[in-house]
C-alpha cells in the first residue's frame, strides 16, 4: 500500500512541478536579452544591441565601398512592437512576423534589411560577405532578415568569400609584393 501511494505521491509531485518549471522557461523567453545591453543607433531611427551595431556598421561601410546600401527596416523591437507586428500577421495584414519571445529582433541582434529577392546586387553582397561580420540568414523565407550570430558564423576560408567561392586574390599579399620595396 505504501509503494503505491509513494507512487502516486511522485505521479502527483511531477504533474504539479511541470507546468510551473513550464511556465518559468516561458517567462525567461518572454524576457528579451537586451534588457541591460546596450542598444546602439545605427540607422533611420533603428537600434541593434551595441556589439551588433558595430559590427554592422562595419559590414556597412565595408558594402558602402563597394558601391552597395545597406539600408535597414527593422533593428530591435520592445516586446510591444513585436506583438503588434505578429498580430498583424495573424490577421493577414502584415508580412511574417515571430510570436512575440521568439524574435531575435527583441534582443536586438537581427535586423531587416532592404534587399529585394535573391538575384539582386545587395543580396548576393551580403551573402557573399555578411558572414565575415558575424551575420547570416537564419529565417529561409526571409531574404531580409540576418542575424548577428558571431559564435556560429564561420568566417570564410582565406582567399574565399561566404560563398566559400575564390576571391581574387591581393597583389600586396603576395610574397613578391612585400619583397619589392618599391
Ligand atoms: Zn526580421
Amino acid at each position: 500500500m505504501s509503494l503505491a501511494f509513494l507512487r502516486w505521491g511522485v505521479l502527483i509531485l511531477v504533474c504539479l512541478i511541470a507546468p510551473l518549471a513550464t511556465a518559468a522557461e516561458a517567462k525567461k523567453l518572454r524576457r528579451p536579452k537586451a534588457k541591460g545591453a546596450k542598444l546602439v543607433h545605427v540607422q533611420r531611427g533603428e537600434r541593434l544591441q551595441h556589439a551588433a551595431a558595430a559590427a554592422f556598421k562595419r559590414m556597412h561601410e565595408s558594402a558602402r565601398t563597394e558601391g552597395v546600401s545597406l539600408r535597414v527596416t527593422s533593428g530591435y523591437r520592445s516586446r510591444q512592437e513585436q506583438r503588434w507586428l505578429y498580430e498583424r500577421y495573424r490577421k493577414g495584414l502584415g508580412p511574417q512576423a515571430a510570436r512575440p519571445g521568439r524574435s531575435n529582433h527583441q534582443r536586438g541582434l537581427a535586423v531587416d534589411l532592404v534587399v529585394g529577392d535573391v538575384s539582386t546586387t545587395t543580396y548576393e553582397w551580403l551573402a557573399s560577405n555578411a558572414c565575415r561580420f558575424g551575420f547570416r540568414r537564419t529565417v529561409a523565407s526571409e531574404p531580409w532578415h540576418w542575424e548577428y550570430r558571431p559564435r556560429t558564423t564561420r568566417a570564410p576560408a582565406k582567399g574565399q568569400d561566404c560563398l566559400g567561392r575564390d576571391t581574387t586574390p591581393d597583389l600586396q599579399d603576395t610574397p613578391l609584393a612585400k619583397k619589392d620595396p618599391s
